[in-house]
């Protein structure tokens, strides 16, 4: 099973626990996106206003996503939010050395435009371009949305390492608990 996901859908991991009273928020500054931006592939630096873009697309491609799963269409509002941030992009498709295809990012690299790219990806991942079905994680206190691409979509969990093993080990602990 892979681990990988869609840009789009690893941005809305960015806000964690969303079921708790209060999640927890990976983008707190504008260092932190720009942090998030390098790790994703997309190096740009953030400044306060893109901060406030990304956290307001993540959201409208989070209940998006929520919608997919759910089997219903996107939200009017949060569907033109996406479209609206995917026709800025400018940035190309790149074939590298190695083999590997990358986003390259208009010069100078700006922020706005690698949220572009990420709305564009969240165009191709809601649109059922990617082999794949969008889920809501079944852990506790999670809600994250992923993409199963597992051979019979059977999986439950974003993570294996993190929702999944928890599930695990509490049904453990809940067989042993039985008299
Ligand atoms: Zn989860």
């Amino acid at each position: 099973m892979t681990e990988s996901q869609p840009l789009c859908l690893l941005l809305t991991k960015t806000l964690r626990h969303r079921l708790e009273p209060v999640p927890q928020e990976h983008l707190r500054s504008p260092a932190d996106l720009t942090d998030w931006l390098a790790a994703a592939g997309l190096p740009a630096p953030a400044d306060p206003a893109s901060l406030q873009d990304a956290r307001d697309l993540r959201e409208s491609i989070y209940r998006a996503a929520r919608a997919v799963a759910a089997g219903t269409a996107p939200p009017t509002a949060d569907r033109d939010h996406i479209n609206t941030w995917a026709s800025r992009n400018d940035a190309a498709r790149t074939l590298t050395g190695t083999g590997d295809a990358v986003w390259r990012l208009a010069s100078p690299p700006a922020a706005r435009s690698a949220l572009a790219v990420i709305a564009a990806d969240a165009v191709d991942t809601l649109g059922g371009t990617h082999d794949g079905t969008i889920k809501v994680c079944a852990g506790d206190h999670c809600n994250a949305v992923f993409l199963d691409s597992s051979r019979g979509r059977s999986r439950r969990w974003c993570s294996m390492s993190t929702c999944g093993n928890r599930a695990k080990k509490e049904a453990m602990r809940a067989r042993h608990a039985q008299p």
